[in-house]
């Protein structure tokens, strides 16, 4: 997308969004190649942010992670701006004034693939259009850029493993490698002593008017975040497929939250994988590196989803027939599944551990998406969005797919009649009970034996902590019949 090229004086401006690193950043690359001096902005959006749910926690991150980001940019001769906008709708308004304030010829960013992050791009592009400004918005959230990946009738896979396989040779083909430092700093020279930077420190970047959480637990500067990745390859990614499933041990990588604002890229991922596991891009491999990188390629593949796909950014089911489900409403138990008080103990722990720190465990992710839906009969889009309030990695594209595929209404979802006892899964997933047991005192007396259905123990009655909420054999019966029904319905 691009209008007529730059003026030769002037300035470029690099509107930083989910891209908040100096490493690795095509947009910023771009407005560095420019030759023009550049100027830096986010804008924060607290309304936008509140309507579509970002977490406090989030928004944490993002504030702590911009002021490292800040002095990355000072680094390199780039001062950073951050401003307000209520919502999207303000800012076309408020670049047009920005390049008018401080000469901005060209405008460059990198995509965002949700349905109102393009519609305020395609409103930003016109305005500048309108100003004779240029503008340039690169593909860099993804390693192989949405629309990339398609079937031989130019479709986007719907199912994940034959977009898996055509990912993978698209990615064997291009060698989408990360910019490295050492190429910026030869860019950067252009710049030096170029800016006339007249703006003032402290009216810069005023804390963000949001209800904030404290996101501590994830530190945000460049060596910790690197570290943790390396860290990652060199040591957990050979046991990933073994130890992934357990929430008990820390086998992830817990990457996700810097992965959502951009702190880091896939393609870094990758690199560092590859690096160390070279053997980890031979399909159908089955090592443990093999399989970490199947899952970047799920997030990869949720984003060309999201992407080709506009009536998911509007949290509208993919299988339409879903529409007909009779969902129940019953909001005490929507508050028991939030506040960890189903009676299902590994539910509970999860939604505790969320509630109290903005993460929980993928495998925990799944197994609570599926009791809200398929045991409470709950719309997902109730769980998707208390998802998006609590997360610290809250992605559209990754929380979206994940509740549908939970839900049985996505793409690639699970048949709906396959539905996950949450006592089995406790009992496979955290066989002692000691997740269960970090999270849910109350239970501490509870022998190890019924740590995974406390209500049948004999000493029950002198434990504080409820009776299951809901019976799962009932509950899945009724879960398969209203799918029935409404496949019969459509
Ligand atoms: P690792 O296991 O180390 O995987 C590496 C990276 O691959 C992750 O950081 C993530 O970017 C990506 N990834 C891993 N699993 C998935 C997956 N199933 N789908 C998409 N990408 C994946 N992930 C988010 O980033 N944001 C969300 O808001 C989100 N919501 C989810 C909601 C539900 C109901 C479910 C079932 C899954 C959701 N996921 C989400 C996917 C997954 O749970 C997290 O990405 C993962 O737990 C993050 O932990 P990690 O960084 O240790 O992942």
């Amino acid at each position: 997308m691009m209008n007529s090229e730059p003026q030769s004086t002037n300035h470029a401006l690099l509107w930083l969004r989910a891209d908040l690193r100096s490493s690795d950043n095509t947009a910023l690359n771009c407005a560095i190649g420019s030759g023009l001096p550049v100027i830096a902005i986010y804008i924060s959006t607290p309304m936008q942010w509140y309507q579509h749910h970002i977490s406090g926690r989030q928004v944490d991150l993002i504030e702590r992670r911009l002021k490292v980001v800040k002095q990355q940019l000072n680094d390199i001769n780039i001062p950073l701006l951050v401003l307000e906008c209520d919502d999207f709708s303000t800012v076309p308004e408020t670049i047009i004034q920005l390049c008018q304030q401080h000469k901005i010829s060209a405008v460059y960013c990198n995509r965002q693939h949700g349905w109102n992050e393009k519609q305020r791009d395609i409103a930003v592009e016109q305005a500048l259009i309108t100003h004779n400004k240029y503008w340039h918005c690169s593909d860099d959230y993804c390693v192989v850029p949405p629309g990339q990946v398609v079937t031989l009738q130019q479709q986007m896979y719907k199912v994940f493993t034959p977009f898996r396989t055509a990912w993978l040779k698209q990615f064997l083909q291009h060698n989408y490698q990360p910019t490295t430092n050492s190429d910026k700093v030869m860019f950067s020279q252009h710049c030096l002593n170029l800016i006339n930077d007249n703006l003032d420190d402290n009216a810069s970047f005023k804390p963000f008017n949001y209800s904030k959480q404290d996101s501590l637990l994830w530190p945000v500067d460049e060596q910790a975040i690197q570290q943790r990745l390396q860290m990652f390859c060199e040591t957990k990614a050979e046991y990933y497929q073994q130890q992934r499933d357990f929430p008990a041990i820390d086998g992830t990588s817990c990457l996700s939250p810097y992965l959502a604002i951009g702190a880091l890229s896939a393609r870094q991922c990758l690199a560092a994988l590859i690096e160390t596991q070279p053997q980890c891009v031979e399909i159908n491999s089955h090592n443990g590196a093999f399989v970490w990188l199947s899952e970047v390629v799920w997030r990869e593949f949720y984003n060309h989803l999201l992407d080709d796909c506009d009536r998911l950014s509007k949290h509208q089911p993919f299988q339409l027939y879903t529409h007909n489900i009779q969902w129940l409403e019953n909001s005490d138990h929507v508050r028991a599944w939030q506040q960890g008080q189903t009676g299902y103990p590994i539910v509970d722990a999860a939604m505790r551990q969320l509630a109290a720190t903005g993460w929980m465990h993928n495998r925990l992710r799944m197994i609570s998406a599926s009791f809200l839906v398929k045991d409470m009969l709950c719309d997902w889009r109730i769980g998707e969005q208390w998802f998006m309030q609590q997360l610290i990695d809250g992605e559209l594209a990754s929380n979206n797919g994940g509740w549908q595929w939970a839900a049985s209404t996505g793409t690639d979802a699970q048949p709906y009649f396959r539905i996950f006892n949450p006592t089995t899964q406790s009992e496979r997933f955290d066989a002692d009970g000691e997740f269960i047991r970090q999270w849910i005192p109350e239970l501490e007396s509870v022998p190890d034996k019924y740590i995974h259905a406390p209500s049948l123990w004999s000493g029950f009655s002198r434990v504080d902590y409820p009776l299951p909420i809901v019976d799962h054999k009932q509950m899945r019966l009724l879960a398969i019949d209203s799918y029935k029904q409404a496949k019969i319905w459509h």
